[in-house]
């Protein structure tokens, strides 16, 4: 065994996006001492790419709004399959979120009257989103990194040590999260840079690791989405719930092809930009389904009446929830209706004065300008879909953040599961991030607390062994014939074969193909093999990060599979209805055999075991929040009755 540089602190967070440092924040400051890790340069997360905005019902800019009503547009949005109680906590505890970042020093955008400014968004009945012009998440980022520098600064005073209560690994990679007992020990890693092996004995363990989009050719995520999170959560024992569901968001750059994916913000749309096809038509009039058509306007006119007069016009369709402008793009596309390289045209010059653009949305206009050669205030933007967000994930206690079935594991943020039903609305997960980040904080610390009193978990030799083993198996990897499989070519046909056949539009044929693809490249994988050493390794990193691709890929297909219906993120071309018979039933993934290593337990069936759980019936008095006939929509004749 090689030399494992080992440590101790009381709560671990795993990611340092903005669930991971809210939770970081949290426990430190209920006084225990935290370890945050991060497998890419501190500061550098997903949260930071957020533009819109965080959703919290402020009603600073309408007056009407209030938790009540965020709640019933996070359900809407969700098709009703979200864990309800965590959209309750969310809508009642956002606003307060946002409010302690601005006593912590965030610099919001103002209204004329100075309160923090909120913009409107797709799914949300009014406007609802705190931003910072289109960067909100680096604002959001930095206020939390600040406060974290400002605790390390107390500690400094009291104990003569920045780091004695809070400290950052950064660029380190965790790779298990160990377990004595049933119980969480600690988690195991490496060091991107000197590939060094760590441990880190905690008893209370937060994921907030993120999404997955590295899974699908086409995404807004970068490098680090590799679904680790998640896969982690499962390889330690614990579920995940509703897989499914994964969003792809409407507009994506779909040109250059080095650019493809890359997410251009909802704000767009949310400050006036309409989509368009070749024809020049604004064709989201066409999609409006059923279950909105009383909240969207019929013709233009109203539409671009909404943005001056709210309250007696009705909103235009370009914002509706992101699924239905996602497959309507897609149909147009299919169509023949789609631009030159294969999108719709999303047009804001037509819209605004060229100076209102470059004050409202400075990185889209400068992201098309040195991206695309495109002036955005001359010329419409070619869109196109690009998964953007996994909706499903670890499921956990609402209240607490604690991983079910795993004492001492908790999950925050993107990798939690529940929060966001079928289909999440914009600005939703800034908010979820920062409510569930505290709420897995003080959980994890509370938990922590309680081995002042009785040892906590150890750490076994053994399990320490297997980690570096399994993490090493890429730098020894042969074939009968001698050649190791390359990662980046297993990484590409796995991204193919994920967009192709369980991506935006899905069928069963398809879905089957999907899984018979994964297991041949989990046998592949296996072989993944890499040369050189493991200084800094791009190519040894991604062999490891495919274990977790492939698992949480599986999770996504065979939940896709099972779901014979069309709800939110989940379009199946075969099922094209949404049954209300399926509203209540949660997917529930989980490890064949959680003794053994992936390799060891793999089958011709998979490594993931899928069940069905029904859902606890939504509480009465948050059932009173809507009118019955828009409940009849979605709740079964029985639900409503009873
Ligand atoms: P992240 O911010 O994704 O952070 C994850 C952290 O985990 C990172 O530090 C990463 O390095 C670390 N990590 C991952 N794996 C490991 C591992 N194995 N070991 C150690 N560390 C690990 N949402 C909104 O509400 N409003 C918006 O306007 C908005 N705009 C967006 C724009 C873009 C371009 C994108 C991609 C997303 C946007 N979202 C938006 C979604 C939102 O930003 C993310 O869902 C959210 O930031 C996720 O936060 P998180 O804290 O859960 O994880």
């Amino acid at each position: 065994m090689t030399r494992v540089d080992r440590q101790s602190w009381d709560v671990v967070v795993v990611g340092a996006g903005g669930a991971g440092l809210r939770a970081a924040i949290e426990a430190r400051e209920q006084g225990l001492r935290c370890a945050v890790i991060c497998k890419s340069l501190f500061g550098k997360a997903h949260t930071v790419m957020a533009e819109g905005g965080i959703a919290a019902s402020m009603a600073n800019v309408n007056h009407n709004d209030n938790w009540q009503v965020h709640f019933r547009d996070t359900m809407r949005g969700g098709k009703f399959l979200n864990n309800w109680r965590m959209a309750e906590l969310h809508a009642q505890e956002a606003p307060d979120r946002v409010w302690e970042l601005e006593t912590w020093g965030a610099v919001f955008d103002r209204t004329p009257d100075g309160r923090i400014s909120q913009r409107n968004f797709g799914g949300h009945e009014y406007p609802r989103l705190a931003h910072v012009g289109d960067r909100t998440g680096l604002e959001l980022i930095r206020t939390l990194q600040q406060k974290i520098v400002s605790l390390q600064q107390e500690d400094h005073r009291e104990y003569g040590d920045y780091e004695a209560r809070l400290k950052v690994f950064q660029e380190c990679t965790v790779t298990r999260v160990l377990k004595e007992g049933g119980r969480v020990s600690g988690v195991f890693g490496y060091e991107r840079e000197s590939g060094r092996f760590f441990v880190i004995e905690a008893p209370a363990v937060v994921l907030a690791t993120g999404g997955i989009g590295k899974s699908f050719k086409v995404t807004s995520n970068s490098w680090e989405y590799t679904g680790d999170g998640h896969a982690l959560a499962l390889l330690a024992g614990a579920r995940l719930v509703n897989m499914e569901f994964v969003q792809f968001h409407p507009t994506g750059m779909v040109w250059p092809p080095s650019v493809k994916g890359i997410l251009v913000t909802e704000s767009v749309r949310g400050d006036g930009g309409v989509l368009r096809n070749s024809d020049g038509k604004r064709f989201m009039f066409d999609y409006v389904p059923d279950v909105f058509k009383e909240k969207y306007a019929e013709s233009e006119a109203e539409g671009d009446r909404w943005y001056t007069d709210p309250d007696n016009n009705r909103r235009p369709p370009e914002l509706l929830p992101r699924d239905e402008v996602a497959r309507a793009i897609n149909s147009e596309v299919k169509a023949g209706r789609g631009s030159p390289h294969g999108g719709v045209f999303l047009d804001v010059s037509t819209r605004m004065p060229a100076e209102a653009i470059k004050r409202k949305l400075p990185s889209m206009h400068h992201q098309f300008k040195e991206l695309a050669d495109v002036d955005i205030t001359a010329e419409p933007m070619e869109v196109g879909p690009t998964c953007h967000y996994v909706m499903g994930g670890v499921e956990v206690e609402p209240d607490t953040a604690a991983a079910v079935g795993v004492p001492g594991l908790f999950a925050a943020g993107e990798v939690a599961g529940g929060m966001h039903g079928s289909n999440r609305l914009g600005g939703n997960s800034l908010s979820d991030l920062l409510v569930f980040g505290r709420r897995a904080g003080l959980y994890a610390a509370r938990y922590a607390a309680a081995f002042a009193t009785e040892a906590a978990p150890v750490v076994a030799d053994a399990d320490v062994e297997l980690a570096e083993a399994e993490a090493l198996r890429p730098f020894g990897a042969e074939t009968q014939d001698g050649a190791a499989e390359n990662p980046y070519t297993l990484h590409q046909e796995l991204q193919q074969g994920m967009s192709d056949l369980v991506g935006i539009i899905r069928r069963s044929g398809e879905m089957e193909e999907a899984l018979h693809r994964l297991s041949g490249l989990r046998a592949r994988a296996r072989r993944a093999g890499v040369e050189g050493h493991r200084q800094f390794n791009p190519g040894w990193h991604l062999a490891l990060d495919l274990r977790n691709m492939l698992l949480v890929s599986e999770c996504v297909a065979r939940a896709a599979l099972e779901r014979e219906e069309s709800r939110g993120g989940h379009t199946r071309d075969d099922h094209p209805g949404m049954d209300r018979r399926w509203r209540r039933i949660n997917l529930v993934c989980r490890l064949a055999d959680e003794s053994a290593e992936p390799a060891a337990a793999d089958s011709a069936l998979g490594l993931v075991r899928l069940e069905r759980r029904e859902a606890r019936p939504i509480r009465e008095d948050l059932l009173a929040l809507f009118e019955k006939e828009e409940l009849a929509k979605y709740l079964t004749d029985e639900e409503l009755t009873s």
